[in-house]
């Protein structure tokens, strides 16, 4: 790999520059600004590898999915990113322009720069590297980078269901990763699922005077009463049937977990708290944390809530309620056992709309892609014993874009703590960058050999 490595080292500066200037492109998903422009760059960035690529519409006026092939051979590489990003707002926080990426001590700020652009863009340069250093790619990639990630894949599942074809592959490189607290390489093997609802009472045809509490039924409380029968106060969820479809750990994901070193202190001194909920800590803290779902009301709203008193009998009350998806667990289980459990403790009357849906989705360690990525994280980062989570708390399209197809992914990336990803002055940091080059250099080696 020394010339891969070497051939790095005298293009820093143009990779930088490259990188800079796909990052300057705004593609706000949200919004729809620059995504056109910006799946037209990614195209480009794409053939420019002398990959054959294509616009795959996946619903009509919606970002299309750029898909590009490229290489020759038995085995097939699945990559994953998306080349949208999050709003930039509050604007006024930001140290520097979102969409002009500015080098400050040793990181580049920008949006995107993260989260999702800078891990294409570090994919790109190394498959340019090594294509220059080290010959033709020892297998396929087909890679698959869609343009709606950051607003929940809305319109991913059904196309991805209808067009295996198109993802059938030996292994799956996921979206990102990155190094933790200490600099320790970190992989991610799955993702938890999520159903994400709306709740809504409507209890008269409108507002009426206070006077009426007597008699008339409010809308806030019917649906305070709702919630309270979804989860006790010990934390237990309380919805009929639900915790009977959660898979517990395997003694492989045990092994995983125990191997994970848990940040307890820092994480609950970052969060301002004194411990976890549910009384666990240690072990079993990461342990809830990883293969628990949770049901989380994650906003209220109804009455009157400005400066001063307004004495109204609400109408109407709405919450939104997120429950993360562990493993056996799917949207559609939850989204069906949500409605029989209302029903049968009287609350017939609160609408259920469905706002987001995913599955959870998870890789067994020893699978081919995993071992390689394992592999080049020791060459890259010597000192390092990788840490590996056998699934993650967050969230994304695992399950329609590999696992519902068979083929076992792995994450790795270029991120960090710090990154701010969603957030006003998100950063990456440069050496951690071109260290996420050099590891993708020894993985595409490394799944070549497996
Ligand atoms: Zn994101």
């Amino acid at each position: 790999m020394e010339t891969f490595d070497a051939y790095i080292e005298t293009h820093k500066d143009a990779f930088i520059k490259e990188f800079i200037t796909f990052a300057s492109q705004p593609s706000i998903a949200a919004t729809g600004e620059g995504i056109t422009e910006m799946a037209e760059l990614t195209r480009q960035k794409m053939a420019d590898l002398g990959a054959s690529v294509q616009l795959l519409e996946i619903a009509p006026n919606e970002p299309p999915v750029v898909y590009a092939s490229l290489g020759q051979g038995d085995k097939t590489l699945l990559i994953y990113n998306h080349y949208d990003v999050q709003p930039v707002d509050p604007l006024d926080l930001w140290e520097s322009p979102p969409f002009q990426p500015t080098l400050r001590q040793g990181k580049l700020y920008g949006r995107g720069v993260s989260d999702n652009k800078g891990h294409i863009m570090y994919r790109v340069q190394a498959i340019r590297a090594w294509l220059a250093t080290m010959g033709d790619l020892p297998f396929r990639i087909n890679w698959f980078i869609e343009g709606e990630e950051e607003t929940g894949s809305p319109h991913l599942e059904p196309f991805c269901l209808a067009h295996a074809d198109l993802l059938k592959a030996d292994g799956c490189l996921w979206e990102t990763g990155g190094v933790d607290e200490a600099g320790r390489p970190v992989l991610s093997l799955g993702a938890k699922g999520l159903l994400y609802v709306e709740l809504t009472v409507q209890s008269m045809s409108g507002d009426q005077h206070s006077a009426y509490g007597t008699i008339a039924p409010n809308a806030a409380w019917r649906l305070n009463w709702a919630l309270s029968s979804l989860k006790a106060p010990d934390e237990t969820i309380l919805i009929d049937g639900l915790m009977e479809h959660v898979l517990p750990p395997s003694d492989t994901d045990l092994a995983l977990l125990k191997a994970i070193p848990f940040e307890e202190e820092a994480l609950l001194a970052n969060l301002g708290i004194k411990q976890w909920i549910a009384g666990v800590s240690g072990f079993e803290a990461l342990k809830r944390h990883l293969f628990q779902p949770t049901c989380t009301i994650c906003g209220i709203e109804s009455g009157y809530t400005g400066a001063g008193p307004k004495t109204v009998l609400p109408a109407r009350a709405k919450a939104k309620v997120g429950f993360r998806l562990v493993p056996n667990l799917t949207p559609q289980t939850v989204a069906k056992l949500l409605r029989q459990h209302l029903d049968k403790h009287g609350f017939a009357d609160i609408q259920i709309d469905l706002l987001s849906a995913e599955h959870p989705g998870k890789t067994a360690p020893d699978a081919a892609v995993v071992q390689a990525a394992i592999a080049a994280a020791r060459e890259v980062y010597p000192k390092h014993e990788p840490v590996i989570y056998p699934l993650i708390a967050g969230t994304g399209p695992v399950w329609p874009v590999a696992v519902a197809h068979g083929t076992p992914l792995v994450c790795f990336g270029a991120s960090y703590p710090g990154a701010k990803i969603h957030a006003p002055n998100e950063n990456i940091v440069l050496d951690n960058y071109f260290q996420a080059m050099q590891m993708m250099g020894r993985f595409i080696a490394n799944f070549g050999k497996r």
